[in-house]
């Protein structure tokens, strides 16, 4: 069989399964669809078929079993005319407040194991994240093979809980009602916002959202951290770590980062090196005084010492949500209880009282059955509660939803 055949084959035996799945099963339309453009992407098509409109659910549905799309979705906004071609005709009504926690955007170890490029022009081939350019022919036609592993998804899921705790519910004050979380089927989650109140901010307002989650451009002076005369000596005070907002953050962070601290791990910067290794020395007395906002019991660490680990910890305990998808008011992003063409699996609404034990190896899966199919090669994994793998050029039969996974990675191809 051609490299050609296969692939056709297995878009042929995808597009089957995806269309039985959208007659089974009813999608979640958003709230006020008849508002929202719509977007799909085909099996066997690179581009994006967007400026759609659906008026009520069953048109929707129709539309997803006729087409067997690869990959749904829905525009964060509400327009008057969706489905005008041209963005300046659509009307922009609002938009509701999204953010993108992936693991794409994450440090995990696991990407140089299982994550991999190779370039399109020479073939050269190296792990992890794809360089700008081959660092061989210098090209940049470089294509990824990405996987997901149980390293990614805790990652993002702990990341999406410090968004939800530390930022939404406890700085912005929005309710838990009015979040919507989802599994975006692939290496992370959404959230939804759809307060009233949050609809009609612009792009810069938006902006401004991700840069305090973030703490980009944070500055340690005013959250407190202050230098005063006290008669002749000079004292240092800031934020105590049970303050609210960045304050009480930056403290705790400041706290964490000095405590993962050892000698072996002080960053070589020659201005805070000496500084750094005195403190450590008294680590544990240092942040119990730090947290009640005594912050000069160190002689030698003064102000500018700080405000250097204060920015290792912003990084630390500062969300990583992804820019574009919070900022950008026009975006699509993917329909919730559709399936992800990148892994067959559901684009999962997850119930906040459940996000704790929601197991995406499990609980996505959308599929019943087994196929047999040949591996080219892919590392071990997991789904519902058994292990595959690691496989090479071979002959396996796996559950369907398995089988799905491999063959949508571009790692498998179907027998016979
Ligand atoms: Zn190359
Ligand atoms: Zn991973």
């Amino acid at each position: 069989m051609s490299l050609n055949d296969r692939q056709t084959k297995n878009e042929v035996f995808l597009k089957n399964l995806f269309r039985k799945y959208y007659q089974e099963n009813k999608v979640e339309p958003p709230s006020s669809m008849e508002k929202r453009e719509f977007g799909f992407m085909f099996f066997g098509a690179q581009t994006m078929v967007r400026h759609l409109a659906f008026s009520e659910p069953e048109s929707l549905q129709r539309f997803l079993v006729s087409r067997a799309p690869s990959n749904a979705f829905h525009s964060a906004a509400y327009y008057a005319k969706p489905d005008a071609t041209r963005m300046d005709e659509k009307v922009w009504e609002g938009c509701d407040l999204v953010f993108d926690i992936d693991a794409d955007h994450l440090k995990t170890s696991c990407k140089e194991v299982h994550d991999k490029w190779i370039c399109q022009h020479c073939g050269q081939s190296g792990p992890g994240k794809k360089p700008e350019k081959c660092p061989v022919c210098g090209e940049q036609n470089i294509e990824e093979k990405t996987w997901l592993c149980e390293e990614c998804l805790e990652t993002a899921k702990d990341e999406l809980t410090k968004l939800i705790e530390d930022y939404l519910t406890a700085d912005f004050g929005i309710s838990t009602d009015e979040l919507k979380v989802v599994f975006s089927g692939h290496r992370g989650y959404h959230v939804h916002v759809t307060s009233e109140a949050l609809l009609d901010l612009d792009q810069n307002a938006r902006r401004e959202i991700v840069d305090y989650i973030k703490g980009v451009g944070l500055e340690p002076r005013y959250h407190g951290l202050v230098e005063a005369r006290d008669g002749r000596s000079k004292i240092l005070r800031g934020p105590r770590a049970n303050e609210d907002g960045w304050r009480g953050r930056l403290t705790r962070g400041v706290v964490k980062t000095i405590l993962s601290m050892d000698e072996s791990s002080i960053p070589q910067e020659r201005k805070v090196k000496n500084a750094l290794r005195v403190l450590l020395k008294d680590k544990d007395k240092v942040a119990d005084s730090l947290r009640e906002g005594v912050w000069d019991t160190v002689r030698g660490v003064g102000i500018d010492v700080w405000g250097y680990i204060a920015r290792l910890a912003v990084e630390k305990v500062g969300g990583r949500i992804d820019e574009p998808v919070t900022a950008d008011i026009r975006r699509l992003i993917r329909l919730p209880t559709s399936l992800h063409g990148k892994t067959g699996f559901k684009v999962c609404p997850v119930p906040l009282r459940e996000l704790s034990s929601f197991d995406p190896f499990k609980h996505a899966l959308a599929f019943r059955g087994e196929a047999t199919i040949h591996v080219d090669e892919a590392p071990k994994f997991r789904v519902g509660e058994e292990e595959f793998g690691p496989f090479k050029d071979e002959d396996v039969e796996l559950p369907l939803s398995a089988a799905v996974l491999l063959i949508c990675k571009g790692f498998a191809y179907l027998r016979g």
